[in-house]
């Protein structure tokens, strides 16, 4: 094990629709070069300006049980009645590689990742700074029908009543000052003592007489 050769982390941000999650991750990918983004597979169909590859890898069904069923998922879920889920050998190969992954999947896959990978997982909560806001910013957005808000609404309350699985919840009321935030989180648990395996020896050299 090379001196300062760490394991990669796995940063999870959750949040109900519309609390900001696009947005943050995007800054942090864009301002943290060690860390890249965790691209799932869906079954649903592509959102206009959605690439194959960059937003997701779209998939059909059968695809999707086939990729399953071959142990190459990391977790999978059923989300709006589509199917979800994290592709295992991107991640595997960052971490070994030291580079952090970052994850925009709901409570679900925060909870099914952790046990997938124990020890390598941050999980970070966004909350909307109310209610008002979050329908506000759901209409906002302009792309989806009024039923589909109707039912991310009451997806986002279902949503932040797993708020407590997380390790760190923030409220999304400043974007820079959010941003800000997790980027203090990477941070720390970069230097976590278990992320970083070569310690010990290097103590060792340290105290040696
Ligand atoms: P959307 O269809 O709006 O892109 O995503 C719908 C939901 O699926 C979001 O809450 C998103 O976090 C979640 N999601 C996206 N990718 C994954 C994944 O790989 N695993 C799980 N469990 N959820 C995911």
């Amino acid at each position: 094990m090379n001196r300062m050769s760490r394991r990669g982390l796995c940063l999870v941000l959750s949040a109900p629709s519309g609390a900001g999650k696009s947005s943050v991750s995007r800054a942090l990918l864009e301002r943290e070069p060690e860390l890249r983004l965790s691209v799932s597979a869906t079954t649903r169909a592509p959102r206009p300006g959605e690439q194959e590859g960059v937003h997701y890898f779209f998939r059909s069904v059968a695809e999707f049980e086939a990729m399953e069923a071959s142990g190459g998922m990391l977790e999978s879920a059923h989300v709006f009645g589509r199917r979800y889920g994290t592709p295992r050998a991107p991640v595997d190969e960052a971490l070994a590689a030291g580079r952090d992954v970052l994850f925009d999947i709901d409570w679900q896959g925060h909870r099914l990742l952790r046990q997938a990978l124990p020890g390598d997982v941050v999980g970070v909560f966004l909350l909307p700074p109310s209610l008002e806001e979050l329908e506000r910013r759901l209409h906002g957005r302009g792309q989806d029908p009024a039923e589909e808000i109707a039912r991310r609404m009451r997806a986002a309350r279902d949503e932040i009543s797993h708020w407590a699985d997380f390790d760190h919840v923030l409220v999304n009321s400043d974007f820079h000052e959010t941003v800000a935030e997790v980027r203090a989180i990477i941070h720390a648990a970069r230097s976590a003592r278990a992320r970083q395996p070569w310690l010990p020896g290097f103590i060792d050299g340290l105290l040696r007489p």
